[in-house]
């Protein structure tokens, strides 16, 4: 199991004031925090801090807390159903080790957390540049609790900061193919890349684009997540899609994976293909893994499952749609317009900025959007009735998406957030939404960094993914089946020889 941690800038802001004092005075706190269990991470997302009352700390170079003050917030832990963790910090920089008095703080406290709240204490040290180290205290044996480093710890607000693990950060052998790319922006950036792990939600034309970017510019890992199949009509726009592969109606992620082994420079790289939908409990375990998501699919239900998992589990989801309109009289081009954004707390979401119809939720949920008479009875001009595509509008929202992560990632000056950006392709003009935090009335700030209490549950069962599954069992089964009769026909062919 891999570990990290997770925090809102909001809730890191506030810490780094408390616990970085003038003149390298050290000083602590207690946070409560909540799990966000993946496919092989856990995380834990610290969600408030439970700041010291004066009497409640002693603060001599060196600070400690009284009995009182743990008490206090382990019960705070146990009404709020959360883990408790200890934050402090040191005057150096970069990620911290642990000194002998903080061993024993910690390590002194983790039975009394266990038993409270049923999950490990966690400890995080600040250092003086707002670098965060932290560790999981596990149980191994009765009474006996060792540490367990995180391999990084994550600030999600206005950008994404990371601190690595030491080994992890231990720079990367970087293969020659990336000397262009690490001359634009560093070794720093080009080892976040490389330690990183991206989804790519939806193995289609975007995606697909999307995909070879990330590998391109030497992301270590990247997961795919699409239960679809390879069609003729997807040729005019799926980047490495054959005709062959539409004819053994191949899954595109594995499509897409074979490719991207071909194209990666990491130099450790590693690509997942899953066939699942990110509304199944398994692609929604596998994409909490991720360190950001780029959401390429269009429809209500997975969109408003990537929108609850940047706000509730703390994962930038980068999302974009292409809106095509055709007069129908004439079939000639009205309109083309493409959208790029990044939804994470601090910045709106995709419910506030209309990316998908909240009604339309349940309504596929409930398998309607699957059934042609439904469909058939929307106005002409719903969306859902309009699925044109053109492979050039592609590249262009893919590359918005690209750039939207890069800001991200690179802040160049300091310029993490390019906001909402709308592109119009008749007017080739770029505008950005002028709304820039949630409605007052969204639900998705109050699931900030609940993680997996939050009070909703978005995954179920998906009729579509499960019969494109079963579907492509048969075919895999009646390949090989032919393939073994081929083969008893030559070998009997050989023999009559
Ligand atoms: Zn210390
Ligand atoms: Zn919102």
């Amino acid at each position: 199991m891999i570990y990290s941690v997770a925090l809102p800038s909001t809730v890191h802001k506030s810490a780094i004031n408390h616990l970085l004092r003038e003149g390298g005075q050290e000083d602590l706190c207690f946070a409560l925090w909540y799990s966000s269990s993946g496919k092989t991470r856990t995380t834990a997302l610290v969600q408030r801090l439970i700041l010291p009352l004066d009497e409640e700390r002693r603060v001599h170079g060196n600070a400690s807390f009284t009995a009182a003050y743990f008490e206090r917030a382990l019960g705070e832990a146990i009404r709020a159903k959360a883990g408790l963790a200890f934050m402090h910090s040191h005057p150096a920089r970069g990620w911290q080790g642990m000194s002998h008095d903080d061993i024993v703080a910690e390590q002194g406290h983790a039975a009394a957390v266990k038993a409270a709240t049923g999950l490990p204490f966690v400890g995080l040290t600040a250092g003086t540049d707002e670098a965060w180290s932290a560790r999981f205290w596990e149980k191994i044996a009765p009474r006996t609790y060792e540490c367990r480093w995180c391999d990084s710890v994550r600030v999600i607000g206005d950008k994404l900061a990371f601190t690595l693990h030491p080994d992890l950060a231990r720079l990367p052998v970087f293969r020659p193919e990336l000397e262009r790319t690490i001359s634009a922006w560093g070794v720093e950036i080009q080892s976040y890349l490389a330690n990183m792990t991206v989804g790519v939600v939806g193995a289609g034309s975007v995606g697909n684009i999307v995909a070879e970017a990330l590998a391109r510019m030497g992301v270590g890992h990247i997961r795919l997540l699409d239960f679809d199949r390879v069609e003729l009509l997807n040729l005019d726009r799926l980047l490495f899609a054959t005709k062959e592969d539409a004819l053994r109606k191949r899954p595109k992620v594995d499509v897409l994976a074979d490719a991207l082994r071909h194209s990666a420079t990491a130099g450790q790289f590693s690509v997942e293909p899953l066939e699942w939908s990110i509304v199944e409990e398994e692609g929604f375990r596998a994409a909490l893994d991720c360190d950001v998501l780029f959401s390429c699919v269009d429809r209500p239900l997975p969109r408003f499952v990537l929108n609850f998992i940047a706000y509730a589990h703390l994962i930038p989801v980068i999302d974009g749609g292409i809106r095509i309109r055709v007069n129908p009289k004439t079939t000639k081009l009205r309109h083309a317009d493409w959208r790029a954004h990044t939804v994470m707390p601090s910045r709106p979401c995709l419910e506030c900025l209309e990316q998908y119809d909240p009604g339309l939720v349940s309504v596929e949920r409930d398998g309607y959007l699957d059934d042609p008479s439904y469909i058939a009875g929307l106005p002409e001009t719903h969306s859902l009735k309009h699925n044109e595509n053109v492979f050039g509008f592609s590249l262009s929202v893919a590359s918005f998406e690209v750039l939207q992560f890069l800001s991200l990632i690179v802040a160049p000056s300091g310029l993490s957030n390019p906001g909402a950006q709308m592109y119009h392709f008749v007017t080739s003009t770029l505008d950005k939404d002028e709304l820039e935090e949630c409605k007052p009335t969204c639900l998705f700030p109050s699931y900030i960094a609940m993680g997996d209490a939050a009070p909703i549950k978005v995954t179920g069962r998906h009729a579509v993914a499960e019969n494109a599954r079963a579907e492509q069992r048969v075919t895999t089964a009646s390949q090989g089946w032919f393939v073994s009769l081929w083969k008893w026909v030559c070998s009997l062919v050989q023999k009559m020889k």
